[in-house]
Formats: C-alpha cells, sequence, structure tokens
C-alpha cells in the first residue's frame, strides 16, 4: 500500500511503498477513507534529531476515519464495512485516567511504549492504517467521513478545553480564541454551542479572521496590542474569562497574559514555543493556567453528537495522498482554510 511517510530529520514527507498491515489479536485493520493534517506535525517535523521522540520513518496522521477491512481474534462488537472514526490519545485502557474515558491522560503509556498513531505509530496518511484494539474506533454512522475526519482532533482538542472550562464561560462571559485555524474555527462554534460566552476571535490572518466570524464569532480582530484594548472595551475593563490560545507562539502568550480577568482560565492548547514567564502578582488573582491535551473517549463521542445536530462542522479542503506533502506546504504558508484532509482511496 502506499503511505506519507516522514523519513528524514528536516526533509519533507514522501510518498512511499510499505506493507500493507495484517491485524493480530485484539487488532483492527482499517481501509482509510480520510486523514486530516494537523499543525502537531509540522511541528514534530520541525523537531531538531536531539528532541524527537516518534520513530522513523513515521507514517503520519493523527486524525483518521475509516471503513473496517479485517478484525484481528477476538474482535467483537465490528463488523467489516462499517464506517468508524479512530480515537487517537491510545493508552493502556486500565489505569485510573484511562479507566475514566482519558486515555488522553494516561499515565503509563509512555512507559508501556504506546504512542498514538501518527505521533509514534504508523498513522492514517496511508491506504490501510492498523488500530490496537476497538476501543479506540466509534461508530461514525451517517457522519459524512471526509467531513468529519478533523473532529477527532481539531473538534475533539477544543472541546475538551472548553468543556473543562466550562464553570467560567456563563451567560455574560467572555471568551477569546487565539488562532483560528483548524482547531481555533472549530473552538468558535464549541463555545457558541456549549456556553453563554461572547466569542472573540483573534489571528494575524485577514482570511481567518473572515472564517472566524462566518463559523460564528462575535467579535474577529486582528492579533496584536490593539486587540487587548478591544477586549477590556468589550467587557468593561474586566478582560476575558478564558483565552483558548491555539498558536502557543511568544505573542500569542504574551497577549493572552494581557487579557485575563479575575478568575479567567488561560488555556495554552497550541503546541509551540511560547514561554509565560511572569511574577506572581502580575497575573489577576485566581488566573489558573491550563495545557490540556487531546480529549477523553466520552469527549469524541460527544463532539460527533455536536456535528450530528448540526451545531459544528469542519471547513476543509481534500487532497489526494499524492498531493499530501503539498498540505504541509501549504499549512505552513497559511493558505488552508480550515482543515487539510488527505483522501487516501479517491
Ligand atoms: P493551524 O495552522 O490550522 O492554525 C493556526 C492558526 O494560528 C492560523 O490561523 C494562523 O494564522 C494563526 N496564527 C499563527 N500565528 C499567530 C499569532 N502570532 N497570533 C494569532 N494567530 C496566529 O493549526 P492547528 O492545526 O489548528 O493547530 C493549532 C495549534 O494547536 C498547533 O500548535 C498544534 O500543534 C496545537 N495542537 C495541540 C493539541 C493539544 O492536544 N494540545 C492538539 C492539536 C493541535
Ligand atoms: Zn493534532
Ligand atoms: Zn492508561
Amino acid at each position: 500500500m502506499r503511505a506519507l511517510q516522514y523519513r528524514q530529520i528536516g526533509a519533507a514527507p514522501e510518498v512511499v511503498e510499505v506493507d500493507t498491515p495484517e491485524p493480530g489479536p485484539g487488532q483492527v485493520l482499517l481501509k482509510v477513507t480520510a486523514a486530516g493534517a494537523c499543525h502537531s506535525d509540522e511541528f514534530v517535523m520541525s523537531l531538531p534529531a536531539e528532541q524527537y521522540v516518534y520513530g522513523l520513518p513515521l507514517t503520519l496522521g493523527h486524525e483518521g476515519v475509516g471503513t473496517v477491512a479485517a478484525l484481528g481474534d477476538g474482535v467483537d462488537g465490528l463488523s467489516v464495512g462499517e464506517s468508524v472514526a479512530v480515537y487517537g490519545p491510545w493508552g493502556c485502557g486500565t489505569c485510573a485516567a484511562c479507566a475514566r474515558g482519558a486515555e488522553n491522560y494516561c499515565t503509563r503509556a509512555a512507559e508501556l511504549g504506546i504512542r498514538p498513531p501518527g505521533l509514534g505509530a504508523p498513522g492514517s496518511m496511508a491506504e490501510y492504517m492498523l488500530v490496537d484494539d476497538a476501543r479506540h474506533l466509534v461508530p461514525l454512522g451517517d457522519l459524512d467521513p471526509v467531513a468529519s475526519v478533523s473532529l477527532t482532533d481539531a473538534g475533539l482538542t477544543p472541546y475538551h478545553a472548553i468543556k473543562t472550562s466550562l464553570p467560567k464561560l456563563g451567560a455574560g462571559s467572555t471568551a477569546v480564541v487565539i488562532g483560528t485555524g483548524g482547531l481555533g474555527h472549530v473552538g468558535i462554534q464549541v463555545l457558541k454551542a456549549i456556553t453563554g460566552a461572547t466569542v472573540v476571535a483573534l489571528d494575524v490572518n485577514e482570511e481567518k479572521l473572515a472564517l472566524a466570524r462566518e463559523v460564528g464569532a462575535d467579535h474577529a480582530f486582528l492579533s496584536n496590542d490593539d486587540a487587548v484594548a478591544s477586549v477590556k472595551e468589550l467587557t468593561g475593563g474586566l478582560g476575558a474569562n478564558a483565552v483558548f490560545d491555539f498558536v502557543d507562539a511568544q505573542p500569542t502568550v504574551d497577549l493572552g497574559a494581557k487579557m485575563l480577568a479575575t478568575e479567567a482560565d488561560w488555556s495554552i492548547v497550541g503546541i509551540g514555543r511560547g514561554v509565560a514567564s511572569y511574577p506572581a502578582m502580575g497575573l489577576p488573582f485566581d488566573v489558573a493556567v491550563r495545557r490540556p491535551y487531546w480529549g477523553t473517549r466520552a469527549e469524541l463521542i460527544e463532539v460527533l453528537d455536536l456535528a450530528r445536530a448540526g451545531k459544528v462542522s469542519v471547513e476543509y479542503e481534500t487532497f489526494s495522498l499524492d498531493e499530501g506533502p503539498l498540505v504541509y506546504e501549504r499549512m505552513h504558508a497559511g493558505t488552508i482554510r480550515g482543515r487539510g484532509v488527505v483522501v487516501p482511496n479517491a
């Protein structure tokens, strides 16, 4: 089969021929319908050799949907041909975090060498992919798989960040979304769907701000120091009750810190290189800094339900597997509207 692999530190990913995997006991083989490209892939491919821990070659893709192609021994509850989404943050399944469905916070994954697909295990940017356990699959039912694939990360990650900040986001509250790309444009919709917050979107790119307005942001401003004054003005001088930073660059971390209200949640969701360094007295009282990661299995089911209810959808552009390297070039150039989605078996 063909797969998009990152093969050499610093080089662009390439489409190569690899063996089609076969499912071992407990595993499920999917014929991949769609695979989303996340900015985290670009981050991983930007790491120098001494910080790179994902193995080479690495088949990319940690957002995946497919149809069940074959079941390993002992797998039941799934049928061949069924359309499913992959829950990506694989954990051990038995620690206390996994027991409550929070495999994203598995306490034993590192020790057991369990890695998510596309971030250590072979990912979804291939004609077929192996899923290590049927519990990491959620039926898609009648959801369009190509339109839904990015709900597994660009939907699930903001949903988890927002859901755990719900106590801060009642009627009359204000939430700021910094970075309205793949994650951010879904985050805006989740905020509108499940909170009472007024949503302020910030980005450096006017086209992304236009998308933010289209998907429901109440206000959208260029991400610069003027935005601090705008947020203060909108909130009667109080600041935002939650800031979701989907970038984590030094300018966004510096900006977020200046717009927090007393008791605000400051959620740094982006995986970048921003440094938050403040004297404790420099932040409003009771600000909580959060660094959420992906989401729980239950939350993935909830996000898919939100999409089924028509309350959240992903803007996306499709690419063939051969165009896989182009997705990352376009992401780097900031020219993808919403998410780039690879359709490997088109
Ligand atoms: P993306 O490229 O689709 O979107 C990034 C957006 O940020 C773009 O719209 C871009 O214009 C904007 N931006 C860039 N610099 C900015 C700045 N200085 N100020 C304001 N906006 C700026 O990326 P994505 O796939 O949505 O991922 C967003 C971030 O979230 C990445 O850092 C990614 O690694 C991270 N991520 C984290 C998790 C997690 O679990 N914590 C999960 C997925 C992705
Ligand atoms: Zn991701
Ligand atoms: Zn676990």
